[in-house]
Parts: C-alpha cells; structure tokens; sequence
C-alpha cells in the first residue's frame, strides 16, 4: 500500500521558505495533480518526496513508514522528469532495462518487465531503434517506461509534457490517463497547465506561494473554488469577477453591479451572505453561465443587455466580450446567436453558478 502523507512540510533555500508547512494525504493509487503558478513550491515539494531535496521540517511518510532520512534508490519511487534525457548510444531496451541491470535482477525477468511495459505504452515495435530515431511522443514513452518496469510504489512526475509541442501534449496527456488506469500506482504528478491537472487527476492540489489554497475533485475545484486564487486559476477562459455589493431586498438578496444591473441572489444563501450587506464584494461568474438569451423558467435564470465588444469564435462556441461599468468580461454564446461587433446583445446569466468573494480576505463565501 502506498498512501503518502505529508505532515507539516517546510523547505527554506538558505532564508528563502518555497514550501510553508504543507499537510496532505495521498491515497493508495491515486493520480494527484500538484498545480500552481511558477515558483508556487510544487517541484520542490515533489523533490522532497523524491529524497532529492532534503526537509527542512515535517515528516513525509509513505504507508507507515516515515521515509524523511531514507535514500532516495531505497524509496521504492520513479520519477519522470520534464528532460527525460535517454541514453543517446543505447537502444530503447537497453534504456529501459538499463535501472533494472544495475540492480541485478535476472536477464528473464527484465526481458518480462520490459516487453510488459512496451505493451503498455505501445512501443514494442521500437525497443531496437536509438532514442535519435524516435519522435518526441515516443521518447516520452521510453522515458516512463524506464519508470514503469521499476515497477514502483509511487510515480512522481515532474512537468513531463512541457517539451512536447501542444498537439501531442494532448495525446500524451491521454496516454497518461489510459497508462495509468492499466497499471495502477500512487502518483503525483506536478504541472503549472489546470488543464493537464483538470483532466489527469482524482484530486487536485492548488499551491500558491509555498502553500497549499486547496485540495478537490476536478469538480470541486472548478464549481466550488474556496479562494479567490483558486476560482481565478481554474477554468479557461477563467471566471469573470465585478465589483459589486450585496443588499437586502424584497425579504431576499440582491447583487448590484455597475451599469445599474441588479441581479437577484439565489435562495438559501442568505445566512452566508448577510454579514456582508452593504459592503464592497467581488461576485464570480463562469463565461459558460453568460450565455445568450434563452427561453427558461428556472428562478435563477436572468436576462440582461449589453453591447458586443469582441467576439471569438471557437467553432462549437464564441466568446463575448461585453463590458459592464469599467470591467470586460467574457461570455459564452453558440455561434449563430450572437450579435455584430458594437451592436446591442440580449444575454441570460445563471446566478445558481454565481460566487460572492470578500476582497479582505479573498475567501470565497
Ligand atoms: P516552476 O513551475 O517554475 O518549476 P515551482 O512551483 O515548481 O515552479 P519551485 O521550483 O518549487 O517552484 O520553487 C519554489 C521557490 O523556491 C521559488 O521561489 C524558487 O526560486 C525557490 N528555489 C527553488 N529551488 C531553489 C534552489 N535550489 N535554491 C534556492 N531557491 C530555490
């Protein structure tokens, strides 16, 4: 069994601290995605898990040993690393057996490991060629096979599709899916791409400057952002956020944003909210939740108008840019629904979706 657990994790770079006293449980094979903007302390905390950074403090344990002094070739973890560097002069068995020789393990057993891992990623027809002969996809799956035939407790990856170009970042990122519903393992794997991390992981873990803003399903990191970091870092096109502030009205609630746009507050969010009446806010909404008008009878649907700014069409959709008081921002709309550049545009928004932010405390309520 490989659960991890990190408990109270620290790492300071001389008086720099890249990761501040970080707690997380991993499961026995569940795919974590570490996410956040550069320099936020996700590689550092993979390097600690690795035993290639030492730790400041905290304990990092894997099952229900704390594995903090243990070297790193005793941890009974692979890593694959953005620069996945291949042995140039040796055949892609040879790089992948290449770990398993060192240690000894008998010529059968490693001729099974191997075939086996091909199989998996679908490279059986290479294991002869040299890494120059091989496209970047395939290199890429060389260099997981090294990991794979390991056969690990945990894989740890570390940005391994950001050499790739985008087209095959995205099949890769497939192939990673796919790989490791067959070979069921922990794995941690670090990305600054929400994309990559929305799409690979069982739980997301949103760091920001050396900690961590919050741990979800894809689903609640996207529907249920806690902070305003996370509902900004999640979702593209990301939320839209208005000044806005929050007053009583007709026995309910009611959202006023510029342009004199009133905008009535769901039920039952009243005792979240009421604490707030009168003062300055950010209220969040999705483009997919602006989208342009529809017949509807759900009490949460509201219509509204505004002038096109900008359209960009995606193909299955096109996104509005609308401006309400001094605030662009984005809309979702099918393409034969909107209106020309500059023209009026009837929209309905869905406050069932909408957050309220205190901007103090960025603290989404
Ligand atoms: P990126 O996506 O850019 O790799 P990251 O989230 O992985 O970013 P880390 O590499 O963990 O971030 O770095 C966290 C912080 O620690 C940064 O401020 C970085 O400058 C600093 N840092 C990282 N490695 C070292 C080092 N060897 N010596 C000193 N400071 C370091």
């Amino acid at each position: 069994m490989a659960e991890i657990q990190l408990r109270d994790l620290w790492k300071y770079y001389d008086d720099v601290p890249a990761v501040r006293g970080i707690n997380l449980d991993i499961e026995h094979n569940e795919f974590i995605a570490l996410v956040g903007p550069s320099g936020c302390g996700k590689t550092t905390t993979l390097r600690m898990i690795a035993g290639l950074e030492d730790i400041t403090a905290g304990d990092i344990v894997v099952g229900d040993r704390v594995i903090n002094e243990v070297a790193p070739k005793d941890r009974d973890i692979a890593m694959v690393f953005q620069n996945y560097a291949l042995y140039p002069h040796m055949s892609v068995f040879q790089n992948m057996s290449f770990g398993l020789k060192l240690r000894k393990t008998p010529k059968e057993e490693i001729d099974r490991r191997v075939n086996d891992a091909a199989e998996i990623l679908n490279i059986g027809e290479l294991l002869e060629r040299r890494p120059q002969q091989l496209s970047g996809g395939q290199r890429q799956r060389v260099a997981m096979g090294r990991a794979i035939v390991r056969d690990p407790q945990v894989f740890l990856f570390d940005e391994p599709l950001s050499n790739l170009d985008a087209k095959l970042r995205v099949q890769m990122r497939t192939e990673i899916k796919k790989i490791h519903q067959r070979v069921k393992t922990t794995v941690v794997y670090v990305t600054h791409d929400q994309v990559e991390a929305m799409t690979l992981a069982d739980r997301i873990v949103v760091m920001n400057e050396g900690v961590i803003e919050q741990v979800g399903s894809p689903e609640e990191m996207y529907d249920a952002p806690q902070t305003l970091f996370v509902a900004a870092f999640i979702g593209s096109p990301s939320m839209n956020f208005l000044p806005c502030q929050i007053e009583a009205m007709n026995g309910g609630l009611t959202i006023r944003l510029a342009d004199d746009l009133s905008l009535p507050v769901p039920d039952g969010r009243e005792e979240r909210y009421k604490d707030h009446i009168g003062k300055e806010m950010l209220f969040g909404i999705r483009p997919e939740h602006i989208t342009d008008k529809r017949p509807h009878t759900d009490p949460t649907h509201h219509d509204f108008t505004s002038d096109v700014v900008v359209l960009e069409p995606m193909g299955i959709d096109t996104m509005v840019f609308i401006n309400i008081g001094e605030t662009e921002i984005t809309t979702r709309s099918r393409p034969r629904a909107v209106s020309q550049v500059g023209q009026a545009m009837d929209f309905t928004i869905d406050m069932a979706h909408m957050h309220l932010i205190d901007p103090e405390t960025e603290l989404v309520l």
